[in-house]
């Protein structure tokens, strides 16, 4: 297994082509506003060497016998589905931002099952290249991007039907050695910060969509791969040299707009082409492993913020008015409730026909169906415990300026003994979080990260069997058809 800093060395090493505010970032790894994503899976390897976090952090490959990162793990038992999301709780508590790898897990998952279903039926070679592939990722302690998301242009047509036919990612040659593909992955977290990149279809598909059936993983620097960053609210305050007014300094996540113009994937990194009926699968299961993670991931970042909140009220002098301590309650309940979630639908999981374990696809589903919600009312209150002065406190530069200062000091005092320059901190990480460059994380990723809302409604009603909900009325209520 890689170190903190040997992961970090991996990264500059990589030619990525990458673009931010109209120039092409030729240091990604130094990068004032792009070094804090990095930071946050630094955190990864950093805490896999750390003896506290082994247990959570690292296990025995199913497939090498050796020792490795969970995040490259294929979960052997509801014990690792479990873990998994422990340790992602503690990642976000220790980050309190994205730390991006789990997209990488969550789409080793459910490409080993799913390819060894489409082998089954097919006598294709996709499971055992996908085998091949997560050992080269073991053993290079890799972080590796799950791009699923399509741009996928005017909803209401399919693939094949769109007047731009590159809307989704799709096979444009088809060679003896290998596949040549052309489309766009969007909101790709973490992508600037992985090595490797694991590419699957977004949604079922019928048999017209034959070329737009495709899953493969290549290089984050592969030929034709280029990188346009999401811009953040607040992302340029990383470069104003105040590390009080950005609120988490450290740490942060990122995403990218991905496009493939007319990238080459050998015969080896094939893992689906053409078999449309397994889009779907694949969709689902990816889907299902990642709303089971934000039942960690968020739960930890919420653990920071309700810290956060408390904190503030402290510095307010008001922790002992009875409302305030309600409103912690709630938030905690709230935070609580969608750990629940995570932990249920991992201990209710059970083995695929590959041998790995999944998670309960109803339960993940209902867990990031109240994750589009909960952080929301958790925001809400944190913002309301913390006061109007989250958003309206001076900068730094004027807390440090020789003719303000003084008056920002004076003036912004609260409770007795606690310094100004805290209670500026405190406000800033709430600030950070609810509606800065965390808040791209922990509110609208909560709400459309790993399927927005009505995703998880088609799943919820498909899953949810009102038939046999049906059948226990009619018992219970005496009804003979
Ligand atoms: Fe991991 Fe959460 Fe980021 Fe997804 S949103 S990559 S689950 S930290
Ligand atoms: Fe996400």
């Amino acid at each position: 297994m890689m170190t903190g800093e040997q992961y970090v060395e991996s990264m500059r090493k990589m030619n990525m082509q990458i673009y931010m505010f109209g120039k092409k970032i030729e240091n990604p790894v130094d990068d004032p506003i792009l070094r804090p994503s990095l930071n946050s899976v630094k955190a990864t390897y950093d805490l896999a060497q750390d003896p506290e976090y082994e247990d959570l952090m690292t296990v025995k490959s199913s497939l090498t016998g050796e020792k490795i990162n969970r995040f490259l793990h294929i979960h052997q038992s509801r014990e690792d589905l479990v873990n998994k999301v422990k340790m992602q709780r503690m990642l976000g508590q220790q980050t309190a931002a994205c730390f991006q790898r789990c997209v990488g897990m969550d789409a080793f998952n459910a490409v080993f099952s799913t390819t060894f279903e489409v082998d089954q039926k097919y006598g294709t070679k996709y499971h055992e290249n996908f085998v091949n592939y997560a050992k080269y990722c073991q053993e290079h302690d890799y972080t590796v991007d799950g791009a699923m998301t399509d741009p996928k242009g005017d909803r209401g047509l399919a693939p094949h039907q769109q007047e731009d036919p590159d809307m989704y990612l799709r096979i444009v040659e088809r060679r003896t050695d290998g596949i040549v593909v052309r489309g766009a992955k969007a909101h790709q977290t973490g992508a600037v910060n992985s090595q490797e990149m694991i590419v699957m279809p977004t949604i079922s598909m019928g048999p017209e969509d034959k070329d737009y059936a495709v899953a493969f993983a290549v290089p984050t620097d592969a030929e034709g791969i280029i990188m346009i960053i999401g811009r953040q609210s607040c992302d340029t305050r990383k470069l104003e040299g105040t590390e009080l007014d950005v609120g988490n300094s450290e740490f942060g996540g990122v995403e990218a707009l991905v496009v493939f113009d007319d990238v080459f994937v050998p015969n080896d990194r094939i893992f689906l082409a053409g078999e449309t009926e397994f889009a779907g699968m694949l969709v689902e299961r990816f889907a299902g492993y990642h709303r089971q993670s934000y039942g960690g991931c968020k739960v930890g970042v919420g653990d920071v913020l309700i810290g956060a909140s408390a904190l503030a009220a402290d510095y307010n002098g008001c922790s002992r008015a009875s409302h305030i301590k309600d409103k912690l309650i709630e938030m905690i309940h709230l935070n609580e409730t969608l750990y629940c979630c995570g932990i249920a639908c991992s201990a209710e999981g059970g083995p695929t026909a590959s041998g790995n374990y999944m998670i309960d696809l109803l339960l993940a589903n209902v867990c990031k169906q109240n994750v589009t919600r909960f952080p929301y009312e958790i925001a809400r209150l944190a913002e309301d415990i913390a006061g109007g002065i989250v958003v309206t406190a001076p900068s730094e530069a004027d807390y440090r300026d020789a003719t303000t200062g003084p008056y920002v000091e004076k003036y912004l005092k609260g409770a007795k003994g606690v310094s100004v320059e805290n209670r500026l901190r405190i406000l800033r990480l709430i600030e950070n979080l609810c509606l800065g460059t965390a808040a791209v994380g922990y509110r609208t990723e909560s709400l459309h990260g790993a399927g927005s809302p009505q995703a998880q409604r088609i799943m919820i009603s498909r899953q949810g069997n009102l038939s046999v909900k049906k059948e226990l009325a009619k018992k219970i209520a005496r009804i003979k058809d």
